[in-house]
């Protein structure tokens, strides 16, 4: 009987325990989730961190960091085979070095925007200047597409008003994200796709990476999700269709 009731005792622990590890871990996710709404609110200019679209199940599905010769045409494959259409937050030094996997981009009908020319921390590198990071990038990316983007992403969401303001003279709108695929306590591309599937919500943008560091699980996540949305009712188009959509009323 003694036994008995240390066995239930020893099980009746674990499982607070359990519970415990579960709930703090969900909440640390739904704070990342709410994260980026929060940085809105200290300026007085607009920050899109996702679209209005009403009930229309859009998304658009975004991608910081590249071109990249190892993922990049990974990305675009995947892209082609489920017919979607996404947009690159593209890195100017880069666009340099692989202006054919620009080319390749726009060809397919995606969307090409400025993510700076060297992927600086805006805020804290003082020799930097977030002017020339900016312009000079829109350069590399008119030069090679023939179209200025129009929209701006800072690197690691780092930036101050100041930033908002040089973006806005320079002719963009500063575009964060809802929900990133990449996410510390999502440790396998099944768990990565899982939590951004969850996220599903009309109008929101989904950020993923395709360079700078290894992407491999975001590669693989990359079909989980597209058809865990599709499967829901969402359509994927660019930043720019996301942005101009007016809900029927
Ligand atoms: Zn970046």
């Amino acid at each position: 009987m003694k036994a008995l009731k240390w066995t239930l005792l020893i099980v009746i622990v674990i499982s607070g325990l359990l519970a415990g590890v579960f709930c703090v871990t969900w909440m640390q996710d739904e704070l990342a989730l709410r994260k980026s709404y929060l940085v809105v609110s200290n300026f007085n200019h607009e920050i899109i961190t996702k679209g209005d679209t009403g009930k229309t199940k859009l998304v658009a599905l975004t991608f910081d960091d590249g071109p990249d010769p190892q993922y990049t045409p990974k990305v675009l494959e995947i892209l082609k085979k489920y017919q979607i259409k996404a947009t690159f937050f593209v890195v100017g030094e880069n666009c340099a070095d692989y202006p054919e996997i620009i080319r390749q981009e726009i060809k397919a009908g995606h969307e090409v925007e400025n993510h700076t020319y060297t992927h600086p921390d805006l805020v804290k590198d003082r020799a930097v200047s977030t002017e020339e990071e900016i312009v000079r990038t829109g350069q590399v990316i008119e030069s090679i597409t023939g179209r200025k983007p129009c929209y701006f992403r800072p690197p690691k969401r780092l930036f101050t008003s100041d930033t908002v303001k040089i973006a806005e003279s320079s002719g963009y709108q500063l575009v964060l994200w809802t929900i990133g695929v990449e996410h510390r306590l999502s440790k396998t591309p099944e768990k990565m796709a899982n939590r951004v599937i969850k996220a599903a919500k009309p109008g929101i943008i989904i950020l993923a990476h395709d360079g700078r560091l290894n992407r491999t699980k975001t590669i693989e996540a990359l079909p989980l999700i597209i058809k865990g949305y599709q499967k829901k009712g969402y359509r994927f188009v660019t930043l720019q269709e996301l942005l101009a959509y007016a809900p029927p009323k």
